[in-house]
């Protein structure tokens, strides 16, 4: 699943590094952060052509720290394996990185907060396909209010923060846990996924100023080592990262 050719994973990991530490020290959301036991900000492989993003972590995550570790991660687990994938594979994010108290919907103004951390990883990883796992994600990410059943198995080439990606929304999980046919609906758009993959990256623009989404930008796997500057990531905490502790790549999950 890894690229050939891809740039150093050891910048990428470094960087997204620094928006872990960012999102833990986040207190936008006065509710989110106050209830929370974690910030469980998605785990997988950093270097990933698949991303899945699904809606907010539930009571399991927010223990654990870790993005689907519950009853529809294993069902996520079981669809990647299905395809010839695992979870290693591929990096796994939601749109809050905060457990809404009681698993409530996501708030508007809590997905707004959260969206920059949501961009930094899109644009940091940047994966070729984008997996959104029900309504939330999907609207967010499509940027229209179309539903999920409207849209589910149609891939669309989108613009999503900084990068160009397949964007290929699917039911989330959780939907398919009790109702067999809404499995077999996943499952079948699950199958379209490898032929996706397989096509080639979509073209991405052409850069523009400084980098956004991070503070650092994505080593690039699509494109040539142009030897293009890129600043180096932040060596001070900024007022939101904590107390500078190191974090080891192990610690957020990823491969
Ligand atoms: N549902 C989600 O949307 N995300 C998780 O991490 C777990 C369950």
């Amino acid at each position: 699943m890894v690229k050939v050719g891809s740039s150093p994973s050891a910048e990428r990991r470094e960087a997204l590094t620094d928006v872990l530490r960012r999102a833990r020290g986040c207190v936008r959301c006065a509710e989110l952060a106050a209830t929370r036991q974690t910030v469980v900000f998605g785990a997988g492989n950093a270097d990933a052509d698949l991303m899945f993003v699904g809606e907010a972590p539930g009571a399991r995550e927010d223990e654990v720290g870790l993005p689907f570790v519950g009853r529809a991660g294993k069902l996520l687990e079981r669809l990647l394996g299905e395809i010839g994938l695992e979870r290693a594979d591929v990096f796994i994010a939601n749109v809050l990185k905060c457990r809404p108290p009681g698993n409530r919907d996501p708030l508007p103004a809590e997905i707004a907060n959260c969206s920059e951390y949501l961009m930094a990883q899109v644009e940091l990883i940047a994966p070729r396909v984008i997996c959104t796992l029900g309504n939330f994600a999907t609207k967010l990410l499509r940027s229209d209010t179309a539903g999920i059943t409207r849209v589910h198995g149609h891939a669309e080439v989108r613009q999503i923060g900084a990068r160009t990606v397949r964007l290929y929304p699917i039911y989330h999980p959780a939907a398919a846990l009790y109702t067999p046919r809404m499995l077999e609906i996943l499952r079948e758009d699950f199958a379209g996924l490898p032929a996706l993959l397989a096509q080639p990256a979509p073209e991405q623009p052409p850069p523009v100023g400084e980098p956004s989404a991070s503070e650092s930008p994505a080593p690039s796997r699509d494109e040539p080592a142009s030897g293009l500057p890129r600043p180096a990531p932040p060596k001070t905490p900024t007022a939101e990262s904590g107390p500078g502790v190191a974090i080891e790549p192990e610690q957020m999950g990823l491969f």
